[in-house]
């Protein structure tokens, strides 16, 4: 597809998604990679990013419900694949038939995916999920010993298999933080707690993207990597993506569609946050918060208007925002970068998550389905 045609699009580079797995899978030698490809692959579009992923090596997929897993599978995407985010009545069934593993993380869920599978005629692929300081999903260690023996006596039983033991960090993303080697120590527990209950799983696994970079311990048998994958660092205040060898995937932009000279004291936007300090040139960003432009970020968030970085003046709208660009122009069809690598001198979704005051997965995974993805 052709941008010059277009109000705003995203160009997502499967070049550099693929460089980044190989990066990625570098960091983790001994460890297979899942892709996390939830949330439309944080907004790059999902089926198109786990076959990019797989082309450069990734072992599993990831997502967080079965719906996500199944539309892999409905697109022919064949590869290991993982749900993790426990839904009240599945779909489990259809995720065990189409060969899903699904995670677990107590005894209501252990049962009807034990029902599910029992309907399928089929045994179901389990992860058994631990909390290990998180406190989000997972079963507590007071919990632990009696999922893992309902899990064994299930596949005696034939009902399913435990094909995973795992977890998730609560600050991997802050190297040093003590709930790091806490959460280590109780996931160690937990497995061998599992093994000694006579459970063989296909992989361990626990470290997402900021674990992968920075805590070779966690590696275990399998790494889950999300945002780094997409060229994002996971742990800005240590590198930007380039001191990882990543490379951000997605670049967004607009067109120009207004230009126009004001005259100094005009408000601009709703609320008139903002008023032009002299007689200036203003242009029009055809992209807002419905398409995922933070709103916080009114006043704030960088753009590239014409070779210069621009502020966004006065608030974000539903469908635009404006730019005041002073002594310069622009004309109606200019190319405003908001942001992207960083290579044509445009800001990054770093730069826009400290303009909003949020964390760069946020800037990405919000881009709107108006915003067409344009994959090169
Ligand atoms: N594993 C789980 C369970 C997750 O929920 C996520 C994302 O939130 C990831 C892995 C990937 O995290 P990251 O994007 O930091 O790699």
């Amino acid at each position: 597809m052709d941008s010059t045609a277009m109000r705003a699009w995203a160009r997502i580079d499967l070049a550099a998604l693929r460089a980044n797995v190989e990066a990625l899978r570098a960091r983790a030698p001994g460890a297979g990679l899942m892709a996390v490809v939830k949330s439309d692959a944080y907004g790059h579009g999902m089926v198109p990013c786990a076959r990019a992923a797989i082309e450069a090596g990734a072992t599993w997929l990831g997502t967080a419900t079965p719906q996500e897993a199944l539309e892999l599978r409905a697109a022919g995407v064949g590869a290991r694949a993982l749900c993790w985010l426990w839904t009240p009545g599945g779909p489990w069934r259809e995720a065990i038939e189409a060969d899903i593993d699904v995670s677990v993380s107590g005894m209501w869920a252990l049962r009807e995916v034990v029902a599910a599978a029992r309907a399928a005629g089929r045994h179901a692929r389990v992860h058994l999920k631990a909390d290990t300081g998180l406190g989000r999903n997972g079963a507590q260690p007071a919990d632990w010993p009696e999922l893992v023996a309902a899990a064994r006596a299930a596949e005696a039983e034939g009902a399913l298999q435990v094909t995973g033991l795992w977890s998730h960090f609560a600050c991997a993303d802050e190297p040093g933080h003590p709930s790091i080697a806490a959460q280590l120590a109780s996931y160690r527990e937990a497995l061998a707690h599992a093994e000694r209950a006579g459970l063989r799983p296909e992989v361990r696994h626990m470290a997402n993207s900021p674990a992968t970079l920075t805590l070779p311990e966690s590696h275990f048998d399998l790494v889950r990597t999300g945002v780094a994958m997409y060229g994002i660092s996971p742990v800005p205040q240590l590198g930007a993506p380039a001191d990882f060898g990543l490379r951000p995937v997605m670049t967004l932009g607009a067109r120009i569609a207004l230009v126009k000279a004001v005259p100094g004291g005009h408000g601009i936007s709703y609320g008139h946050k903002y008023t032009t300090p002299g007689a200036t040139t203003l242009a029009l960003v055809p992209v807002g918060y419905a398409d995922g432009i933070p709103r916080h970020a009114s006043g704030t968030g960088p753009v590239l208007v014409a070779g210069k970085w621009r502020t966004v003046a006065g608030r974000v709208a539903m469908d635009q925002f404006v730019v005041d660009l002073g002594g310069d122009s622009a004309e109606v069809g200019d190319e405003a970068l908001l942001f992207g690598p960083g290579d044509r001198g445009e800001p990054t979704a770093e730069d826009w998550a400290l303009a909003a005051d949020t964390i760069s997965y946020e800037i990405i995974t919000r881009i709107g389905t108006r915003v067409p993805r344009v994959y090169v």
